[in-house]
């Protein structure tokens, strides 16, 4: 998956993270010029090597949402996380809900 963004000038490239990796050591080496793959060959003088995960992050801080314990972004209209709630049907035929985290609960399907 190309999930790294290499920004140099005005335009990115997706890069693999074998390739962000290869770019990277490159740099550090003092290489000028990168041979990222056979089409791309690209300067090393680069304004920004990311992971989009970051770029999300950006955009969640910016909207006003949390991260969980779980590492989902959460809006800021709600305090806890459900990502471990889960409902069980009881005897009675009602919904029960449950945390899942919580010691001895497994959930069967
Ligand atoms: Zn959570």
């Amino acid at each position: 998956m190309k999930d790294w963004i290499l920004t140099i000038g005005i335009d990115k490239y997706y890069l693999t993270e074998q390739e962000a990796n290869f770019y990277s050591k490159s740099v550090e080496r003092g290489a000028k010029i990168i041979a990222i793959r056979p089409t791309l060959s690209v300067s090393s003088n680069l304004q920004s090597l990311v992971h989009k995960s970051e770029v999300e992050a950006t955009k969640a801080i910016e909207a006003g949402k949390w991260q969980c314990t779980h590492g989902n972004w959460q809006p800021k209209s709600i305090r806890t996380c459900s990502c471990t709630k889960s409902y069980v049907l009881t005897e009675e035929g009602t919904y029960r809900e449950v945390d899942t985290e919580e010691k001895g609960i497994t959930i069967e399907s």
